[in-house]
């Protein structure tokens, strides 16, 4: 990220405008941004003649003046802007991408001036605020911005509420783990009445879809989500809430001048592909340091998903290491009150275990902290630099490769100067980083080179917790690869092949998905290194099938295609890693559905795990003849097929 932008080019290319339209590299997208009445700084979106977003506010307020009204608009000649750039930890791992590039620049009614950055690529609008230094003020305090998002009528939502701040499990909310409506009107009231988190699906009417986001979020500005529902089709950036974090804090923002903010994001598209497929959130942002070290992905094993704090100890998850080895994995996750349960004098017999096994080692911490009333240890190591740092030396010397930092007290940015320092000092002792209990990654996998995948979802472990979401296991999962895991990888944990949600695997909460289902969700989630949630009883309670999917299925990849699917219905995803192809969907409405096999040729050897009629897998090789293959997914079944 450029953070010290030269006004001057800005002024120099200047042209005075009443209105101007900034269009994509393929002259579909057009953003137009004027001055309503003269006066008042608004953009729309246009994709291939349909409105998608109409006249919406630009603007903040600051200590230092308000960026709204303005009496003049100029804006600088149109420019292309490529970007070319390998990320071997999202959904493609080559970017090569085209946007058009414009900045506005307003002249307010006090005689302030600022900027507004469009960047306009084929599906995708990015856009920043810019405020110059002018006369000796050296710094800005954003406390709100104007920023808005105004649909249609007969525009749909496909959103999930911002929580409560201090609420849930040991008062560690809002962290990005609440339900989602599908296909609601958007004259509703959430939940909490709070708005909703990042990033909001919306569909217009029979138009097409509308992925709002933003990217960029560092040490230098709060995350930001969507305000409760206006009125007349609007929507607003919405800062945090002043309880976040324990009440320490402030809702805004504050940097030095000159200012330039997080992008916000809009990707559009008649289908759901460009939302499935976009890369804008990397795409707009920059590594914020090199590392030296070679972070490696893959497979982890998770004791506390199915065993819980009762496994963190050394018998148990010596298992956990033996299993990982069976499987062909590459690491262990060590959850929570390893401190207390094992002791930091008996964790290097664990860890030499491991590496005599190939095995490397995550190792669980609480962020806290004064935010939230966590008591699992260990506590107040990952919130102090003194503290923080010693600990992450001893790590590196124990050879242990990475940490999962839990329960985060929410977006202010109080807490995303934490997570940064988390990041920035990790990599100096080459851990890679995992968050949970976490605000959404905002450009991080691009932005922080040890950064491995956030939770931010309602992830497996509810699963385990509670029946209702082993009911809803389907529905969920059929969002999530249209909405949540489009902007950032997502450590969801799951992939189970217990029956009962319990250690014994014969009592518990019941899954009620099939087994194909679940292989299929190692596929549609992405996060570059996904502790799947099997047990190790599962290497004979398991259909063989499965088990020999789940030691081969690769948790990076180089591509990654929609094929069809609907949120809260059904889903199917390609995904490519080197020359082989991995499609795999699954079905969350009542009935079976047939699927045919996309863009096979004749002579392609596949092989798919799918659901028989009583929903036990079933494995077929064939070679692909004149005609595409179907596959029938079960209600809560789904599929995985393999192109060699
Ligand atoms: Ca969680």
């Amino acid at each position: 990220m450029k953070r010290f932008y030269p006004l001057i080019f800005a002024i120099s290319l200047s042209l005075p405008a009443a209105a101007l339209t900034v269009k994509s590299p393929d002259g579909k997208l057009a953003v137009d941004v004027e001055l309503l009445r003269g006066k008042y700084p608004v953009y729309s979106v246009d994709y291939d003649g349909s409105t998608m977003l109409r006249q919406s506010p630009l603007g903040l307020t600051t200590n230092i003046g308000v960026f709204g009204k303005s009496k003049s608009m100029t804006a600088t000649d149109l420019t292309p802007v490529k970007f070319d750039y390998t990320l071997d930890r999202i959904k493609q791992s080559r970017v090569e991408t085209e946007y058009n590039k414009t900045v506005v620049t307003f002249v307010g009614v006090d005689s302030l001036s600022w900027s507004v950055e469009f960047l306009v690529g084929d599906n995708d609008v990015a856009f920043r605020y810019i405020i110059p230094k002018e006369g000796d003020t050296g710094s800005i305090y954003i406390d709100s911005e104007a920023t808005g998002f105004r649909f249609p009528k007969g525009t749909t939502t496909f959103i999930t509420p911002q929580s409560d701040p201090m609420i849930g499990w040991k008062r560690t909310k809002p962290s990005y783990e609440e339900e989602y409506v599908a296909d609601a009107p958007m004259d509703t009231t959430s939940q909490y009445g709070h708005g909703y988190t990042f990033p909001c699906l919306f569909k217009v009417a029979d138009e097409g879809w509308v992925l709002i986001s933003e990217t960029g979020v560092d040490s230098h500005y709060c995350a930001s989500h969507l305000s409760e529902y206006q009125n007349d089709g609007l929507y607003t950036i919405a800062y945090p809430m002043p309880g976040e974090n324990n009440g320490n804090g402030n809702t805004g923002a504050a940097q030095a001048l000159p200012a330039v903010t997080p992008w916000r994001t809009i990707t559009v598209g008649r289908t759901l592909a460009p939302i499935v497929e976009t890369t804008v959130p990397w795409d707009v942002v920059e590594p914020l340091y090199a590392t030296g070290h070679d972070y490696r992905y893959g497979r982890g094993t998770w004791s506390w998903i199915l065993w819980q704090d009762d496994s963190i100890n050394l018998d148990d998850l010596k298992k956990y290491v033996d299993l990982a080895e069976t499987m062909g994995y590459e690491y262990i996750l060590v959850d929570n009150w390893w401190d207390n349960n094992i002791g930091r004098e008996r964790l290097p017999e664990l860890i030499e275990y491991a590496h005599s096994k190939g095995i490397d080692v995550f190792m669980w911490y609480s962020s806290s902290g004064y935010w939230n009333d966590i008591e699992q240890g260990p506590i107040n190591h990952m919130d102090n630099p003194i503290v923080r740092k010693r600990e992450m030396r001893w790590l590196r010397d124990l050879g242990v490769k990475g940490i999962k930092v839990d329960f985060f007290g929410g977006d202010k940015q109080e807490t995303m100067r934490l997570y940064e320092s988390i990041l920035s000092d990790a990599d100096d002792n080459g851990l890679m980083v995992i968050f949970h209990g976490c605000t959404l990654p905002r450009g991080w996998e691009r932005m922080y080179p040890n950064y491995v995948g956030s939770e931010a979802v309602l992830a497996s472990e509810n699963i385990y917790f509670q029946q209702h979401f082993c009911d809803e296991e389907a529905f969920n999962a059929t969002l999530h690869p249209f909405i949540r895991n489009t902007v950032g990888s997502m450590e969801f944990g799951g992939t189970f092949l217990n029956k009962y949600m319990n250690r014994d695997n014969k009592k518990g909460n019941v899954r009620r998905t099939t087994d194909a289902f679940e292989l299929a969700t190692a596929v549609l989630f992405q996060n570059p290194i996904q502790n799947f949630a099997l047990a190790p009883n599962n290497l004979t309670d398991a259909p063989e099938v499965c088990i020999e999917f789940m030691k081969q299925v690769p948790t990076t990849w180089d591509s990654t295609r929609y094929v069809d699917g609907y949120p809260g219905q059904f889903v199917v995803l390609e995904r490519t890693h080197g020359s082989t192809r991995y499609i795999a969907g699954v079905n969350a409405t009542p009935s079976p559905m047939e699927i045919e096999l996309p863009g096979l040729d004749k002579g392609d050897r596949v092989e798919i795990i799918r659901d028989s009629k009583d929903g036990s897998p079933v494995k077929e090789i064939l070679t692909v003849g004149k005609k595409a293959p179907k596959v029938v997914m079960q209600s809560q079944g789904g599929f995985v097929a393999t192109v060699f």
